[in-house]
């Protein structure tokens, strides 16, 4: 029975890097600090269930492969498509993501991940507007306002209020909730909202409207209105007037603010919000990524290519747009004729249309788990579980780069995902 520390979880973009997993036999039996949906992915990681050999679908009946010949189809599948989409990537490490950009460009394919059905329009808006960010141990240390604007951490990401903010005591903070005030904006009453100190209960798609009423009143403009989207002007100007008085604030925000109308423009506005505050007070913001390692995807992306997603790589050099290269729209357009997806499940989360579209065009799926993508595929390819069973790199949602760890030695004769892609690039070389 050993116990080993430091462990990093592998499933949302909080990254928390105090775990400590119990292994017994060579067997996870115990996890420590995480919260239940980490320690889920642990103690349910060594589950029969998992299948262990790549599998082709041959008649509409699954055949057991070896992984050279699933490498050699998928290879065959990427060459032979005029337009191949690559997509997923935020749940397997950055190693991979290097390997799998150069297949990529290789092959001449588009390659996107989950950002563009998240915080891709949060990519757009720090593009416009550039991005004032610190990390979550300066939030931790210094910050004694916080706003959760469009996202419910309580649910997708447990431990960040408690390891970082409202329930943790820092540095120039050390009364913890008691010297921290937050702020929810959310048209919902969230569990994170009942937490707060306010909630602005925004109408739903008027987050545009609230952002521009809070930056009037920042600036001491009046708002000639009695309520701005659901919000009476009395409220607008107390908030701004506690945020302005902030010593070091955090503005955190979700797919809430992303997804709703406007988009990447209520980003541009936001972030102008936090330059605005600047002029009065210390203010930063950092976006609540979902899987732990969607940002490290953008990284290694955009100091591959210059671009963080939806980058098409058919002219031999990378290309970048956003609505014309990416995943759900070159899949609803019907443009790409094979789709490899890798570490993510469009198949349950995409729109109708999209998955229509991979179901009727050769698809490769290559995930631990056997997901409705892998349903859909001509070929299943399972892989071990990165962060668990072997290490390598993530970013968290800071993009603080943190090493995974490995804590028990994966079924034998499985490959991790790097292995699996550096077998297709040989096999591509051979073929192009
Ligand atoms: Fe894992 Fe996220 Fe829970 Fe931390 S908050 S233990 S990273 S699921």
């Amino acid at each position: 029975r050993k116990v080993i520390k430091d462990v990093v979880c592998p499933f949302c973009g909080t990254l928390c890097d105090d775990l400590e997993v119990v292994v017994e036999d060579g067997e996870i039996v115990e996890v420590r600090h995480a919260c239940r949906i980490g320690a889920a992915k642990f103690l349910t990681a060594q589950e029969d269930h998992r299948h262990t050999e790549p599998m082709i679908k041959e008649n509409g009946e699954w055949k057991k492969i070896d992984y050279e010949d699933a490498a050699e189809e998928t290879a065959r599948i990427l060459v032979e498509a005029k337009w191949p989409l690559m997509y997923g990537w935020s749940s397997t490490l950055c190693e991979a993501h290097e390997v799998g950009i150069e297949i990529a460009e290789k092959v001449g394919a588009v390659i996107d991940n989950t950002a563009s059905v998240c915080h891709g329009p949060s990519t757009l808006g720090l593009q416009d507007a550039g991005v004032p960010s610190c990390t979550l141990g300066e939030v931790k240390n210094r910050a004694d306002v916080i706003i959760y604007w469009g996202c419910n951490p309580m649910h997708a990401h447990p431990r960040h209020m408690s390891r970082y903010t409202a329930f943790t005591r820092g540095f120039f903070r050390p009364k913890g909730r008691e010297d921290r005030t937050i702020i929810v904006v959310d048209p919902r009453r969230t569990a994170t909202a009942e937490l707060a100190d306010v909630h602005l209960q925004v109408r739903p798609n008027e987050d545009y409207e609230l952002i521009s009423a809070l930056r009037a009143a920042v600036h001491g403009i009046e708002i000639e209105r009695e309520e701005v989207a659901g919000i009476p002007v009395e409220a607008v100007h107390e908030v701004a007037d506690l945020i302005k008085e902030a010593s070091f604030g955090t503005l955190f925000w979700g797919m809430g603010i992303t997804m709703s109308r406007g988009r990447h423009r209520n980003i541009d506005n936001a972030i102008c919000l936090i330059r605005d505050l600047n002029e009065y007070a210390k203010w930063t913001l950092i976006m609540m990524r979902g899987h732990y390692n969607v940002t490290g995807f953008n990284e290694v992306l955009t100091w591959t290519t210059g671009y963080p997603f939806a980058v098409d790589f058919s002219r031999g050099y990378p290309r970048y747009n956003p609505g014309e290269f990416s995943a759900v729209d070159v899949l609803i357009r019907g443009e790409v004729d094979a789709a490899f997806v890798i570490a993510s499940d469009p198949g349950a989360h995409f729109p109708r249309k999209a998955v229509e579209h991979m179901a009727w065009i050769p698809l490769v799926c290559v995930d631990p788990h056997w997901t409705p993508t892998a349903e859909l595929a001509d070929l299943y390819v399972p892989v071990t579980i990165a962060g668990i069973e072997w290490e390598g790199t993530a970013y968290r949602m800071d993009s603080v780069p943190i090493r995974m760890r490995k804590v028990v030695e994966p079924p034998e004769s499985m490959l991790n995902d790097v292995e699996f892609l550096e077998m297709v690039i040989e096999k591509v070389e051979e073929m192009v």
